[in-house]
């Protein structure tokens, strides 16, 4: 079929049979053999722009060629997550079982805005849901949805706080140009999340709207702090509305003590929100469920599964004990969009800004499946582990230190260099020698003004080897500096 412009309709079955049995021995091979290609890509911004051409082709093409480019023109400019060597931000690593559910869920290629859309999208939503609302020993009354990042979790997490103060009506009459309407206060650690100030910014509350609160020297929110700013801006006219707590903060895996700051909101009247994007995963290890002490206490809360529970991007999840707010906040059903079963179902289109929604629900029956619970919490279990043995071997090594506590498996540490120089630079210069090798890849961050390394343990191939072996690449690569400097 090369150039053949007379191509009707979609590809044919056998054809689709044929390059799906390659596609697949393609992927298989490629998770295998991820170890060959360096983790972080080793290209200039551009090198894959100039490869492709700037127009698209007239002349269909054939799957061959298609295939080729992917290995010639995608490959180089990969940075591949699914490499057990990605220890950067945090990973986010996709099992054999999520993968399959992907490929289903594009075969069905449903639309789950309402029951009735699509059934079995809906309901196995519900179901698998609140499997892990179980498995993260949330209370019975969190009902739970999918959305697809924590950034959206948390935005419509601000929103059903805004909502919760019907008495504004914002819904209907917006904000602006009210001069009844009081200035709202959202309040954030300092080591929360971005997305926070990105959900204020999309809601037309404004940045200014966000109260940063000091953290301790764990990098915790002191609920005192917190505290006092509410009542201060109180005075000062603010309407204070929601507070983020966050469990597992994005540089350190830091914890805020959400008991005590749930009590402030409860006194106050204001939202809790949790995100717990990465680290809400670890609860599901009993001997760290504690992590989530207070929670059932909160007003919302997110997990993305998609980070450490072995599901390709996209997938988070978020519960409330408020259904009805967020329905509120969102429901907005054209005639169209009306069915027979409105009564008796969920419809999850009432629940969020998307309308159309693909089956994310398969990639989190399957996997939890496939692993059982007691499977998924042995290997998280393992991957706790494998990141306090590592802060041990930079606690006992001089040539490092440790800059955070690792209450999970992320480290944050630094290289101290052994001759007179910038240590912030030679930080910078030590990370970027260790990603150049391609074996591993780490990110940084920066706390007190210090440049931070950080290691996180949490693909679902890491094991003791690739740690060691990770500990191996740093150090010799901080070995090279060190001697370069003397020279
Ligand atoms: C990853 C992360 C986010 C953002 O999640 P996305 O799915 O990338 O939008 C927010 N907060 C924390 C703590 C995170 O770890």
């Amino acid at each position: 079929m090369e150039n053949d412009n007379t191509v009707r309709g979609d590809m044919p079955v056998e054809d689709f049979k044929k390059f799906g049995y390659q596609f697949i021995d393609w992927i298989s091979d490629y998770l295998a053999n991820m170890k060959d290609y360096p983790v972080l890509a080793q290209i200039n911004p551009g090198d894959v722009k100039n490869k492709l051409p700037k127009s698209p082709p007239v002349n269909n093409e054939s799957m061959q060629d298609i295939l080729k480019d992917v290995n010639n023109i995608i490959m180089p400019g990969m940075t591949h997550w699914n490499h057990p060597g990605f220890m950067a931000y945090f990973n986010s690593s996709a099992s054999g079982p999520g993968i399959l559910a992907e490929l289903l869920s594009g075969a069905f290629n449903i639309n789950g805005m309402n029951w009735k859309s699509c059934p079995s999208a809906t309901e196995l939503e519900e179901v698998v849901v609140d499997w892990l609302r179980q498995m993260l020993k949330l209370p019975e009354n969190f009902w739970g949805i999918i959305y697809d990042g924590g950034s959206a979790s948390t935005m419509h997490a601000i929103a059903a706080a805004r909502e919760f103060k019907q008495e504004l009506e914002i819904r209907t009459k917006g904000m602006s140009g009210r001069s009844e309407v009081p200035r709202l206060r959202l309040y954030k650690s300092e080591h929360g999340h971005s997305s926070i100030d990105k959900g204020a910014i999309t809601l037309g509350l404004g940045i200014e709207c966000i109260k940063i609160i000091e953290c301790d020297e764990e990098f915790k929110m002191i609920p005192s702090k917190l505290e006092e700013a509410i009542i201060k801006d109180i005075k000062e006219g603010w309407l204070p509305f929601c507070t983020v707590a966050t469990v597992g903060t994005t540089s350190t895996t830091s914890i805020d003590p959400v008991e005590e700051i749930s009590e402030i909101c409860r006194r106050h009247n204001l939202w809790l929100h949790i995100d717990a994007s990465h680290a809400g995963s670890a609860a599901i290890v009993p001997e760290y469920n504690y992590i989530l002490n207070g929670c059932e206490k909160a007003d919302s809360f997110v997990v993305n599964p998609h980070k450490w529970m072995f599901m390709p991007i996209d997938i988070s999840t978020f519960f409330t004990p408020h259904k009805e707010i967020v329905k509120r906040t969102f429901s907005l059903v054209h005639e169209y969009l009306k069915t027979e079963q409105d009564n008796e179902v969920t419809n999850f289109m009432d629940y969020g800004i998307q309308l159309g929604r693909r089956f994310r629900s398969l990639k989190l029956w399957f996997v939890i499946r496939y692993f059982g619970t007691e499977g998924i919490i042995n290997i998280l279990r393992e991957h706790l582990r494998l990141g306090k043995l590592f802060a041990q071997w930079i606690d006992n090594d001089p040539a490092f230190e440790r800059l955070a506590p690792v209450p999970l498996s992320t480290v944050c540490f630094r290289a101290i260099p052994n001759f007179e120089t910038d240590i912030n630079k030679f930080n910078e210069n030590l990370l970027n020698e260790i990603n150049k090798t391609g074996i591993i890849f780490l990110s940084h961050t920066k706390l007190n003004g210090r440049f931070t390394i950080r290691l996180v343990v949490s693909h679902i191939k890491s094991n003791e080897e690739l740690v060691i072996n990770a500990f191996k690449v740093i150090k010799d690569k901080y070995n090279q500096l060190n001697s370069g400097g003397n020279e």
